[in-house]
């Protein structure tokens, strides 16, 4: 048998020649070094590609730009939206406390889609309301949705709302400048919602149960992007009527005239709450057959007798009248009608601090106070 053999039997080679004198060990070195870092390479594009796939499933695959939360992780930070996680219920949902992975401490409102189609829209709607940042707007950090709940989560406020300070368990914990303090920044942010943004976003339901007050008393508007995000037929003025009753413009109501002046008009409303401590339905005044806040401020006006609203539980040290008499004043221009009558928010800003602007403008009883409003078509 003939063998091709290119080397005699037992025959070492040694080819370090070939490489040149002490260059292959650096060349193996180089080698080693580029299919190592090519693995290693490999090994994070793979890696980052995985996260990403599994991040995706996780988020249902809703990447819209605001924080997705993972619905069932929510569920359970809130205890299986729990009675005893539960801060509150409104004509929207429920709202939850909830504390998450990193203990950071969250509230949940609970929304109900009330059909499929209603979704549409809502990731825009939810874009937009997370873009808007204000220290006297809440901020909304996330959302989650399965199946007919929207879950939004929000920034947690320990205080709670205003009304609570002005009628409810916390009641008299409010003294004026506090109470100034308030209304000027509930005025900054609803004048930053209808200026600031590329659309005007208008609020549709300021009351004080929609004010949150900080650790140092700072308000913080909730629910500005809510109403957004029902469709027209089901806005919480048809369905919940008489819960906002007292705060909307009576054109809104009649005929759903829209304009920013619609915040003013309730903007109005929670300010009187604020200086008397009193509901905007509430009737019980000292031998007034008044049909609530509104109707009792315009005849304490025109009796000059504005004092009369003040609340009781504030040390009478503390406020100067004219201050307080100048603020019932412009509250009461806020709520005139018609619409065009009241201040814009930006014109109500300027107002507050100065106790001679008012000068320039009369006010004028609305037509719709003096009988049931809701008959009522002069006032619009
Ligand atoms: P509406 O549905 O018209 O807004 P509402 O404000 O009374 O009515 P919710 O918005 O559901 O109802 O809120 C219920 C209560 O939960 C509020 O009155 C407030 O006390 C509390 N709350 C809401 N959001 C927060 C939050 N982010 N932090 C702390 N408490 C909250
Ligand atoms: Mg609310």
């Amino acid at each position: 048998m003939i063998g091709l053999h290119f080397f005699g039997k037992n025959q070492i080679t040694d080819i370090t020649s070939l490489l040149g004198e002490g260059g292959s060990k650096k060349k193996m070195f180089i080698i080693g070094l580029i299919v190592g870092g090519v693995s290693i390479l490999l090994l994070v594009l793979v890696f980052s590609l995985w996260r990403c796939r599994w991040k995706k499933s996780h988020r249902g695959g809703k990447d819209i730009g605001v924080v997705y939360y993972n619905y069932r992780h929510l569920k359970m930070a809130t205890n299986n939206f729990g009675e005893e996680n539960m801060i509150g219920k409104g004509g929207f949902g429920e709202v939850f406390k909830a504390i998450l992975d990193d203990n950071k401490v969250v509230a949940v409102k609970k929304l109900k889609v009330e059909y499929e189609g209603a979704k549409v829209g809502f990731e825009n709607e939810i874009l937009l309301i997370s873009q808007i940042r204000h220290r006297n707007l809440l901020s909304l950090l996330g959302w989650s949705s399965e199946g007919s709940d929207l879950l939004l989560v929000l920034e947690y406020i320990q205080n709670g709302s205003l009304d609570k300070f002005l009628w409810g368990e916390k009641r008299g914990d409010l003294d004026w400048k506090t109470r100034y303090d308030i209304i000027l920044g509930i005025a900054r942010g609803i004048a930053h919602l209808h200026k600031e943004f590329h659309v005007k976003i208008i609020h549709r339901d300021i009351k004080s149960s929609n004010i949150l007050l900080d650790n140092n008393f700072q308000p913080k508007i909730a629910d500005f992007g809510l109403a957004r995000l029902q469709p027209d037929d089901q806005s919480h003025i048809t369905t919940m009527f008489a819960g906002t009753l007292g705060y909307t413009a009576p054109e809104y109501v009649l005929y759903g005239r829209l304009s920013d002046k619609v915040d003013t008009f309730s903007f109005g409303i929670v300010m009187l709450e604020i200086v008397s401590g009193r509901k905007c339905t509430y009737r019980n005044f000292d031998a007034s057959s008044a049909d609530g806040l509104l109707e009792y401020a315009w005849k304490l006006y025109e009796t000059k007798n504005l004092l009369k609203l003040v609340d009781e539980t504030m040390d009478v040290n503390h406020y100067k009248e004219e201050h307080v008499v100048n603020i019932i004043e412009i509250a009461l221009l806020c709520t005139q009608s018609p619409a065009s009558k009241r201040p814009t928010m930006s014109e109500v800003i300027l107002m507050l601090p100065n106790n001679s602007s008012l000068v320039e403008r009369q006010l004028t009883k609305p037509n719709c106070i003096d009988h049931d409003w809701r008959i009522q078509l002069e006032c619009s």
